[in-house]
């Protein structure tokens, strides 16, 4: 592994507009990745260069353009596969995030896989996008809902796991990092024991694809939804990893036009994969600027960038826990960028309000994700998440501002 040094950091991070600017007169601290990651410049241009000079609808057009903007959206479609090495192209599905790749599966396996008297398991740490969407199926299916507990590490309980998956749940839908508390789940042996029992698994990659790298065939996972917006992509384009076994077998989701072969007014065949399940004009834009972003990242060693954001993580973890009444939210051994916080004494919106005008971007609150709120009995949390382009210098301001605001609130 080449160790990434603050200088190439630096040439990044000049790649990205929106980090450089001031607000209420300093620089930006932006530590609210888990959100959404700033965009590249190469990520912007390509959106500018699509709708300046490639801009036309895709795969029903003979002309020049439409030729050519439906080879770059496919060769876009391969370029993601490959990204997560899913095994053919066809296995990416196009949507609008990860919230829609949860919906689009949730709706189609709720017409075969889920019938009443059926489970399907969740964890604790779930976002509520990978959360409702089943709870829903399940109410109208009379299937029930199954829970994996956390540990007060937030970790999930592996052993409560092990013993629901002898449930025979129909599917098991577990977040791969937790944007709530931190976690990183051990996603790999946790599909191993689900696969044990024949149960198929759903990662939600919301919160990894822009920090790890991740093999949808190393995991061996049957689906994984992800967002671009969170890997310095556009928002409003995001992917259903699913393997074709499965697809083959999904029933559509949305009906419109592309996703058909032979249309009459008695009955419909449906197009082959992946078009099956995209119907309607794409957002091809974004798909675009999701390869563009791909681009960006495949420029660097992954292994290196996922030890320059750790070492950050772990200056900021240090630095923090000096504060009187400092309570980490997660305390787990398997960490990624993000830190979740509460300060005795303190509400968490006040903190994040108060370092706000300090110039540092933070969230506070529930981060879709109240049910871990409640296991840990607090209101919300303040929450910092990190990207490869934060600094050692953001992080010594995060702690300043943090400080600061905690003196003005006691
Ligand atoms: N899952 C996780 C773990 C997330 O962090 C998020 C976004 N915060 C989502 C799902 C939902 O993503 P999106 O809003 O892009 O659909």
């Amino acid at each position: 592994m080449t160790k990434f040094t603050a200088g190439e950091m630096l040439e990044l991070r000049a790649q990205f507009p929106a980090l450089h600017q001031n607000v209420y007169g300093k620089p930006l601290v932006y530590l609210d990745n888990a959100a959404t990651t700033q965009k590249p410049q190469s990520v912007i241009d390509r959106i500018v260069a699509y709708y300046s000079h490639e801009n036309t609808n895709i795969h029903r057009g003979v002309h020049y353009l439409s030729q050519q903007a439906t080879e770059a959206y496919e060769n876009a479609r391969k370029t993601v596969a490959d990204f997560i090495n899913a095994a053919v192209a066809h296995e990416i599905i196009f949507t609008r995030g990860t919230t829609e790749s949860v919906n689009l599966l949730a709706g189609s396996l709720k017409q075969f896989l889920l019938q009443e008297g059926d489970s399907v398991l969740i964890s604790g740490m779930e976002h509520h996008s990978n959360l409702v969407p089943w709870q829903q199926i399940c109410l109208q299916n009379k299937t029930k809902l199954l829970v994996a507990e956390l540990t007060n590490k937030g970790e999930i309980d592996l052993e409560q796991f092990k013993q629901l998956l002898s449930q025979k749940p129909k599917l098991v839908a577990i977040t791969h990092i937790s944007n709530a508390l931190g976690t990183i789940n051990p996603v790999k042996e946790m599909i191993r024991l689900a696969h044990d029992f024949g149960i198929p698994v759903l990662v939600d990659g919301a919160q990894s694809v822009a920090h790890t790298t991740v093999d949808v065939q190393d995991l061996d996972c049957d689906f994984f939804v992800f967002s671009g917006h969170k890997m310095f992509a556009p928002m409003g384009i995001g992917v259903l990893y699913a393997k074709t076994e499965w697809l083959e077998k999904m029933p559509p989701w949305q009906f419109g036009g592309e996703m058909v072969d032979q249309v009459s007014f008695e009955e419909t065949t449906f197009n082959q994969l992946p078009f099956k399940f995209e119907a309607g004009t794409p957002y091809v834009a974004g798909v675009l600027g999701l390869e563009a972003a791909i681009k960006f990242i495949r420029q660097y060693d992954m292994k290196s960038l996922e030890a320059y954001e750790n070492g950050i993580v772990r200056q900021a973890l240090e630095m923090l826990q000096t504060i009187p009444g400092m309570r980490f939210i997660g305390e787990p051994i398997h960490r990624a960028g993000v830190i979740s916080f509460v300060v005795d004494g303190t509400h968490p919106s006040d903190i994040g309000t108060l370092v706000d005008k300090m110039s540092v971007a933070v969230r506070t609150g529930h981060h879709c994700a109240q049910p871990v709120m409640t296991r840990f009995d607090v209101p919300g949390t303040v929450r910092a998440s990190f990207a490869f382009y934060n600094t050692e210098e953001e992080v010594e301001k995060l702690v300043k501002a943090v400080e600061k605001a905690v003196s003005m609130l006691r």
